[in-house]
């Protein structure tokens, strides 16, 4: 017997980090280098064949151009299960954010047991990085125990890397809850 689930996450962080090119990555295996500000919410569908007996479908939820860092409305996040917050590693200013986008979303959604929804913290453009944060990210590992993340990755939208690990890690700690 397969066990389906259906699980709403999140993606989240400041405008133009790549949330939209990553979920495009996951869910159309494309990369598109048009920046599009979408309005609104978009939704996208990820089917993960966790193991033989675990199929697990993802429903994305897309910010769309109403990126309020710190501040987004309460019904974005109602029944969320799991997060991926996301940064850019060429600008510290969207790093500076991610707490700001953990105590948002801590203080308006938590899972059904009161505990936290399991996020994973996403440092994207790596393929980019060389001039940017890459000297932090050592650090992300004390980071993300002290702040609540279940894990980290080093990711680009743009060559495909890591997306797969990321969301792979988020399903396992959703998992863990279900
Ligand atoms: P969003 O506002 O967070 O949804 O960001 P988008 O997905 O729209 O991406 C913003 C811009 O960053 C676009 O021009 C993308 O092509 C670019 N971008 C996204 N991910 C990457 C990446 O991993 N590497 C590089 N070099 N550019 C990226
Ligand atoms: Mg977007």
């Amino acid at each position: 017997m397969q066990k389906e689930h259906l699980f709403k996450v999140l993606v989240i962080g400041d405008l133009g980090v790549g949330k939209t090119s990553i979920i495009q990555r996951l869910v159309q295996r494309v990369f598109s280098q048009h920046y599009r500000a979408t309005v609104g919410v978009d939704f996208w569908l990820k089917v993960v064949e966790r193991d033989q007996r675990t199929v697990v479908r993802l429903q994305l939820w897309d910010i769309a151009g109403q990126e309020r860092c710190g501040n987004m409305m309460r019904v974005y996040y109602r029944d969320a299960v799991g997060a991926l917050l996301v940064f850019d590693v060429t600008r510290a200013s969207t790093f500076e954010a991610v707490l700001k986008w953990k105590g948002d979303l801590d203080s308006k959604v938590m899972l059904s047991n009161g505990r936290s929804v399991p996020t994973v913290l996403l440092a994207n453009k790596a393929d980019q990085s060389l001039h940017g944060l890459r000297c932090q990210l050592p650090r992300l590992d004390a980071f993300c125990r002290d702040n609540g993340f279940v894990g980290w990755f080093e990711t680009s939208a743009k060559e495909d890397t890591n997306i797969d690990a990321a969301i792979q890690c988020l399903v396992d700690n959703i998992l863990v809850n279900a």
